[in-house]
């Protein structure tokens, strides 16, 4: 028989053992040492940098987006794999599971808080970074594409536009986002009004999920399959690739944009129609301080010539005075280079080139509006804007298929009687040293909005993150706290979404600062 004595020596020898371990180890070698035992296919050197390797500051900023993670003083990851096949994925869940290490995804790195390769919350962590899956396999004949997470928005449209010109997809105007974070979130674009988000086109996923399974949609189920078309970000697994719908765009569409000085009259006009135009017709505005005064363009894609486009503006908002010179007709491809900011006879080849037009420091936040804002609210906002360095507001029209798509159709649940989005944004570029004044500029400019936008939640878009909402603790987060910011961005798919959570990943192994909690069981 054992005696006491001898088990209590037994289990200080296991002590000493693992403390010796785990001080020898470090997190990188045991987390290339499991990958090299888990994946199927070996994985080269060129695909793994650790702190030690010198181009691991330029490979983390590679896909940095926001600058003001890029700070010394950010918290950096212990390592950044860059898997090459979806066996490399499933060893990357596996292996942080098994070393205890939290995991970064980053597909285009465009999140607006960093949390694709930042962790304020908790250390240590690790960067999955997705940048070389990115294949993209489009099908004509059945209007679909098979697009891995890593490919740009501008690639994706470039390859379909490459087999047909009179396919696209809805998906957002920068053509440097990623294909894998944008969808996650719902992802808008200039087709939104006619066609509904790019997670509303999206028909069959691969993803791996928390026990290092590669999963389709028959294969993960409705509930999950529903989950990852909107709810956010890095909280059910890592996406590899999404099926998505083709939708049909005609030989010719006509773009314009219009910069009037600001004018609260016209602003209003532009409230009260947006959302009511044409569905093939979407105007945005940009405003925006140039010149010491406030400038608002008129942004806009129309889905068919220049000539009924003039007709349709005369009959529903001739206030703007568009006329046929101002009109530019065009192919759909040549539109998203003209949406994105470049002249629209910009060689498409840039698409597969991707241009970060932020790279500097930003801090966004969003509003959705039901009723027009009063003439006397915009004439702050005005002032506001001149005090500020460098701002930007976007007002996004909704309506048309934004309205007929149910709110709990996907997790995204800005519908029905949203009548448009505002983006607020400000940048500098001088780091740390003026964070704290644009911040603040900002945040003034939220409250200053709060009487005029949704109310009960304050609806916020996901993929414009903002952390200012709230944030959960390290992994433990109750339902409840996180209900403050998820209600914002989720409405009622909040619930929902907290239910699939707790079925598919209990152990909240995939977590952020604002991924959804499971319920503590
Ligand atoms: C300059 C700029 C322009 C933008 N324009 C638009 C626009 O026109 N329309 C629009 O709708 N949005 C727009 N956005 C917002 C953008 O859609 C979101 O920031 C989106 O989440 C970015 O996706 P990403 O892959 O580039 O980012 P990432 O930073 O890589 O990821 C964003 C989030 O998704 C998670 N994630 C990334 N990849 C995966 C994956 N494979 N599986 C699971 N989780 C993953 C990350 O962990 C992170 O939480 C813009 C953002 C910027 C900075």
């Amino acid at each position: 028989m054992i005696c006491i004595s001898s088990i209590i020596h037994i289990f200080s020898v296991i002590l000493l053992l693992s403390a010796s371990l785990t001080s020898s180890v470090s997190i990188p070698e045991e987390f290339i040492n499991c990958l090299s035992i888990n994946s199927q296919h070996s994985i080269p050197s060129s695909a793994i940098y650790t702190p030690n390797n010198s181009s691991f500051p330029q490979i983390l900023l590679s896909r940095a987006q926001n600058l003001r993670f890029s700070e010394p003083s950010t918290p950096k990851p212990e390592l950044i794999f860059i898997p090459l096949n979806e066996s490399h994925v499933q060893a990357a869940v596996i292996c942080s599971k098994q070393v205890g290490v939290n995991i970064r995804v980053r597909s285009g790195g465009h999140d607006f808080e960093g949390l694709s390769y930042v962790s304020i919350i908790e250390k240590p962590f690790i960067v999955l970074d997705l940048v070389n899956l990115r294949s993209i396999s489009v099908n004509i004949d059945n209007k679909s594409a098979w697009v891995q997470v890593g490919a740009t928005l501008g690639e994706v449209y470039y390859r379909i536009a490459e087999k047909s010109n009179v396919h696209g997809f809805p998906a957002g105007i920068c053509a440097s986002v990623g294909v894998g974070g944008q969808i996650t979130g719902g992802g808008y674009g200039a087709l939104m009004r006619k066609y509904g988000l790019a997670a509303d086109n999206v028909i069959d996923a691969r993803i791996v999920d928390v026990k290092g399974r590669v999963l389709d949609r028959a294969l993960m189920g409705e509930d999950l399959f529903w989950a990852i078309r909107g709810g956010g970000g890095g909280s059910f697994g890592v996406i590899l690739s999404w099926k998505i719908k083709l939708v049909p765009v005609p030989e010719t569409v006509t773009v314009f944009t219009l910069n009037k000085p600001f004018n609260t009259k016209l602003l209003y006009r532009w409230q009260q129609v947006a959302d009511k135009l044409d569905e093939n017709l979407s105007i945005r505005i940009q405003m925006q301080v140039m010149n010491a005064s406030v400038v608002t363009s008129y942004i806009a894609l129309f889905l068919g010539g220049a000539d009924k486009l003039v007709q349709v503006m005369q009959q529903s908002f001739p206030e703007l005075g568009l006329t046929r010179k101002d009109c530019i007709e065009t192919k759909w491809i040549q539109s998203v280079l003209y949406l994105d900011g470049n002249p629209v006879n910009t060689s498409r080849e840039i698409l597969l080139e991707p241009k970060f037009s932020f790279r500097f420091y930003y801090k966004s936040k969003t509003d959705f509006v039901k009723e027009p804002v009063p003439e006397i609210a915009l004439k702050e906002v005005e002032k506001r804007l001149l005090e500020e360095d460098f701002a930007v507001i976007v007002w996004t029209p909704y309506g048309g298929m934004m309205s007929k798509i149910s709110e709990y159709e996907i997790p995204f649940p800005h519908r029905r009687g949203t009548k448009f989005k505002f983006h607020y944004l400000t940048g500098w570029s001088d780091g740390e040293k003026s964070e704290r004044k644009h911040m603040e500029w900002i945040r003034g400019v939220y409250d200053y909005m709060t009487p005029y936008v949704s109310k009960f939640p304050r609806e916020a878009y996901v993929n414009y993150r903002d952390v200012d909402l709230g944030l959960n603790n390290k992994s433990n987060t109750s339902v409840v706290e996180a209900s403050v910011w998820g209600v914002k961005y989720f409405k009622g798919n909040f619930k929902r979404l907290v239910r699939v959570k707790t079925k598919v990943d209990p152990d909240n192994f995939f977590r952020h600062e604002q991924s959804i909690p499971p319920l503590l069981l």
